[in-house]
């Protein structure tokens, strides 16, 4: 342990999560040496002449919009965080001047909770007094299921900045050719718009009867899918990918499907879920819902030990219920927390119970939606859902126990956004589902 690093407090992540709490940290105060962000993450991007860049956190959702657009493609230091939620962009010397070490390109293979040590892949140990696991969570490859041909080329994968140079390699290669999305989840259908601006011929494929089940309803999805449609992607429902072929150099040519028919495919990206990065820790802390279980200010069953973004499963105050939540907003949001907490521990001073409201949002095309709280009870669908109008705007709310627990909304101005989160947040009594549908967003906006 002599050839190792100490430091007070280690993030263990350098994505969403840990680039929010390194900018809690400085704000509540950190001396120079006493924080460090350990990330496997860190690509070199070679660009003439030659340069390295290392990547410091970045806001991870532009990797499957701005950053693979035809025209003017977002790359950094563009997004690093905080510029997401209208921050400061803390780029790489912004963690230099604050002391902070970025220790990047360095996987942590190890965690040993009791004697607060991290061992690298590459052998090197970290000592801490306080963790906080940001690890985020990994892509559910169809290799994972022995999927027959699942390791050709061009079957991608999103997740990190290298697997979006990946794509965005293949989208210049493979210019005019066929691509396939398997997964009709947020990440199909904002790949498949993009495929499609990139002028590919894009088939979307996914067993469900509907796009986005978990969150949309049959009539919400019959938007996008015949939107989606108008623009040229097609979309095939109710059937799964069982193989591949490929060529002599192993390059994808096609996508098996389950019902016996057969796409041609120059690129196939992936996007069928993902799983929280927990197994460093099994065994070590208490795990609920298939992340770690965590108090309402992210700390673990194991003291001095914090989770947060897409691993924590926290108390989500609002529903009296445990979950976990795999959206940029939380993982932000629960990094300061995690480290208000932490400070506030340290000083004697009291900190809050994270109360979250959940919050989804997605764009694609010209749309652009969002989420506020829970979709459970009656959905009523309100406004003008034609995919042909010149400027659709239409939205949801769900209605349990006679109160509006959550809403949705496309197309949406900043302030009409802000209405249905603070609807979704009193959750007011509901209105007959008539008076709702004919009252449309006036509903939200006369909170
Ligand atoms: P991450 O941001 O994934 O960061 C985890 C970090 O930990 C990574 O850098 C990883 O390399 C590192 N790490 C993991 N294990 C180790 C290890 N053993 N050693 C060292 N480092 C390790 N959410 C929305 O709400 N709206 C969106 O539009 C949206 N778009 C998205 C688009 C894409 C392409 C993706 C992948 C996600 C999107 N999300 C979106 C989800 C959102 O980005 C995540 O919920 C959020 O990034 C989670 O933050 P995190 O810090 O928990 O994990």
């Amino acid at each position: 342990m002599a050839s190792g690093k100490h430091f007070k407090y280690i993030v263990l992540g350098g994505g969403v999560s840990g680039g929010y709490a390194a900018r809690e940290f400085a704000k509540q105060g950190v001396q120079p040496g006493e924080l460090a962000i350990i990330s496997k993450e860190a690509v070199r991007i070679i660009l003439p002449p030659r340069m390295y860049l290392d990547v410091a956190p970045y806001e991870r959702p532009a990797l499957s919009k701005a950053y693979l657009f035809p025209q003017s493609p977002a790359r950094l230091p563009g997004f690093h965080v905080c510029v997401g939620s209208g921050g400061e962009r803390l780029l790489p010397e912004w963690y230099s001047e604050k002391g902070i070490e970025l220790i990047l390109s360095t996987e942590i293979v190890k965690a040993d909770l009791p004697s607060k040590t991290l061992t690298s892949a590459a052998g090197a140990t970290f000592t801490y007094e306080i963790l906080l696991i940001a690890t985020g969570s990994s892509v559910i490859k169809l290799s994972d299921f022995g999927t027959q041909g699942a390791d050709s080329n061009n079957i991608l994968y999103l997740r990190e900045i290298d697997d979006a140079d990946n794509l965005y390699a293949a989208i210049q290669a493979k210019k005019g050719g066929k691509a396939v999305v398997v997964g009709g989840g947020y990440i199909g259908l904002e790949l498949s718009a993009v495929l499609k601006m990139n002028d590919l011929d894009v088939t979307m494929v996914f067993p469900e009867p509907w796009c986005m089940p978990r969150l949309f309803t049959a009539e919400i999805a019959a938007f996008y899918e015949s939107y989606y449609t108008n623009k040229g992607v097609k979309i095939l429902k109710g059937t799964i990918a069982v193989g591949f072929d490929a060529d002599a150099n192993g390059d994808v040519t096609a996508v098996k499907l389950k019902d016996g028919s057969v796409l041609e495919a120059d690129i196939v990206v992936v996007g069928v879920g993902g799983r929280p990065l927990t197994t460093l820790f099994k065994g070590q802390v208490a795990e609920e819902k298939g992340g770690i279980k965590t108090d309402a200010f992210f700390e673990t069953s194991v003291p001095g030990v914090y989770a947060v973004g897409d691993v924590a499963t926290f108390p989500m105050k609002i529903y009296n219920d445990e979950r976990r939540v795999e959206h940029v907003d939380h993982s932000r949001k629960s990094a300061e927390q995690a480290v208000k907490a932490i400070k506030g521990k340290e000083a004697g001073s009291a900190v809050e119970e994270y109360d979250y409201l959940p919050y989804f949002y997605s764009r694609s095309f010209d749309l652009s939606w969002q989420f506020y709280g829970d979709n459970v009870g009656d959905a009523i669908l309100f406004g003008d859902a034609d995919p042909g109008s010149a400027k659709p705007k239409f939205g949801s709310y769900w209605v349990k126990d006679g109160k509006c627990v959550g809403a949705f909304l496309e197309g949406g101005s900043p302030d009409e956004n802000a209405a249905i989160a603070k609807l979704a947040r009193a959750q007011l009594p509901a209105a007959s589902p008539d008076e709702l549908k004919a009252a449309g967003l006036q509903f939200a906006s006369k909170i």
